[in-house]
C-alpha cells in the first residue's frame, strides 16, 4: 500500500490516519462495522459507525446503550481527516464495505458479501479502489451457487411433499439474514409458517427497518399440544439440531439452507433430512469477479480460503496477500459446533 492507510493489528484492521478500526475484535475507541453478524460486530468499544440500514438490527445485537452514528450509503463522513463512506454488501440488512480515502489512496473492506439478488437488503456496489481487502469464506472453485429462484422452488416441493406425508418442515438458517431471506423466497400460501425466538426477534427487526416478511408466529406462542405441525414451515437456528427444542414437532423433515450444502455428504453427516444451497457469501466466479471489478493493484484476502484465492490472484498478476482476521463465520456454519453466539455467525 502506497500509504499505511491500513495495517493488521491483534485487534483488527487498523487505520492510523484515521486512529480507527474496522471490524475490531477487541475493545477500541473507535470501531467502524461493517455488519451485525457476531464475529464483525462485537460489543464494548467505545464508539461506531455502521449504515442507517442496519440501524434496527445493529441495536439488536449491539445493546441501546452502544454509542453508534449511523451513516447512509454513499455519505461520505471525516474521521480525523481521513474519508470514509460506506456502500451495500448485498450480505445481510445494512452490511456495508468500507471505502476509506486519503491523499488520492482508496482502499476498499468488502466485509462479508454477495452477487445474488436478495430484496431484504440493498445490493453490493462494486467500487474501485487502489487496494481491496476481501473475504473469501467460499472461495474455492467448487462453489457454484445455483440460481437462487430455483433453490426457493425445490423448497416449496419439499414443504409441500412433507405436508402430505404428514411431517412438519423445519429450515435450519442463522438466525440474522438468513431465516429472513429464506422467508422472503418462498411461496407462504402453503401453510402457516412458526420461528425459533431468536428468528423472530431478528424478523422484528427486519420489519422494523421495512422490510416486509410474510406473517410468522412465534414457536414458543402457541400451545404445541394443541397445534397441528403437519402443514407447518418452522425456522430455527442450526444450534436447535440434537436438542429437546424440536422435539415437539413430533414427526419432522429438517433442513439446513447454506452454502455448505455444495458439499457431498455434509446433509448426511449432520443428519439432516435435506440440504438446500442459500449462501449470503459470493461464490467463486462471483469473488473473483468483483475482485477483478474494483481494478485493484492489491488485493487483501481475510476469512475462508485465503491462501487458495490469493495464490489464483498471484497467477493473474495481481499483487495478493493473506491477513488473519478473527472472523470465524465459516467455522461456525456447522450444525453440531453452533451455539448461541455462533448462530450470530453466518454462511
Ligand atoms: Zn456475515
Ligand atoms: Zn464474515
Amino acid at each position: 500500500m502506497q500509504t499505511e492507510l491500513l495495517k493488521p493489528t491483534d485487534r483488527g484492521l487498523y487505520c492510523p490516519a484515521g486512529n480507527f478500526y474496522v471490524d475490531a475484535w477487541k475493545s477500541v475507541d473507535q470501531n467502524i462495522v461493517t455488519h451485525a453478524h457476531a464475529d464483525h460486530a462485537r460489543r464494548g468499544s467505545k464508539s461506531y459507525l455502521a449504515a442507517k440500514e442496519g440501524e434496527q438490527v445493529l441495536r439488536t445485537r449491539l445493546g441501546s446503550d452502544a454509542q453508534i452514528e449511523f451513516r447512509r450509503y454513499g455519505e461520505p463522513v471525516s474521521v480525523n481527516g481521513v474519508k470514509v463512506t460506506l456502500y451495500p454488501a448485498g450480505h445481510i440488512l445494512g452490511s456495508a464495505q468500507i471505502r476509506i480515502e486519503k491523499d488520492g489512496y482508496v482502499v476498499v473492506l468488502s466485509g462479508d458479501y454477495k452477487r445474488e439478488a436478495d430484496s431484504t437488503c440493498t445490493a453490493y456496489e462494486s467500487i474501485r479502489c487502489h487496494t481491496f481487502v476481501t473475504e473469501s469464506t467460499f472461495g474455492l472453485p467448487i462453489y457454484r451457487w445455483p440460481n437462487p429462484e430455483k433453490v426457493f422452488e425445490q423448497i416449496n416441493a419439499w414443504w409441500r411433499s412433507n405436508q402430505e406425508v404428514g411431517k412438519a418442515s423445519l429450515v435450519l438458517a442463522y438466525s440474522l439474514g438468513k431465516a429472513q431471506r429464506v422467508l422472503e423466497g418462498i411461496d407462504s400460501s402453503i401453510g402457516p409458517i412458526y420461528t425459533h425466538g431468536a428468528v423472530e426477534k431478528l424478523n422484528e427487526s427486519y420489519r422494523d427497518s421495512g422490510i416486509s416478511l410474510p406473517s410468522t408466529t412465534y414457536v414458543g406462542e402457541v400451545d404445541a399440544k394443541q397445534t397441528d405441525w403437519t402443514k407447518a414451515l418452522i425456522i430455527a437456528p442450526p444450534s436447535v439440531m440434537g436438542g429437546s427444542w424440536i422435539r415437539r414437532f413430533g414427526k419432522l423433515s429438517s433442513a439446513l439452507a447454506s452454502g455448505w450444502m455444495q458439499i457431498r455428504g455434509t446433509r448426511r453427516r449432520r443428519g439432516l433430512d435435506s440440504g438446500f444451497i442459500v449462501s449470503d457469501h459470493v461464490d467463486w466466479q462471483g469473488l473473483i469477479r468483483s475482485i477483478e471489478e474494483t481494478e485493484a493493484q492489491s488485493v487483501w484476502v481475510t476469512h475462508g480460503y485465503a491462501d487458495v484465492v490469493a495464490r489464483s490472484l498471484v497467477e493473474k498478476g495481481i499483487d495478493a496477500r493473506t491477513i488473519e482476521t478473527e472472523f470465524q463465520g465459516e467455522l461456525l456454519e456447522q450444525p453440531s459446533e453452533a451455539s448461541q453466539t455462533q448462530d450470530a455467525t453466518d454462511g
